[in-house]
């Protein structure tokens, strides 16, 4: 299992926390911003259980 950290963008500074909204949310921003944008975006994801260090995966 993976949790999502947060999701952001490739291609300018975009990101939204994971924390602050639901999953529905988030992929509908995601999406959002791609459309309007036509930037990619991904997802930072924490395998679960993983030691909470504050150590992100940079992709
Ligand atoms: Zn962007």
């Amino acid at each position: 299992m993976e949790t999502v950290v947060k999701s952001y963008c490739l291609d300018c500074e975009w990101e939204i926390s994971a924390t602050d909204y639901t999953a529905d949310e988030r992929t509908a921003a995601m999406i959002d911003h791609a459309i309007d944008t036509g930037h990619d975006v991904d997802s930072i994801t924490r395998a679960e259980g993983a030691d909470s260090d504050g150590s992100e995966v940079v992709f």
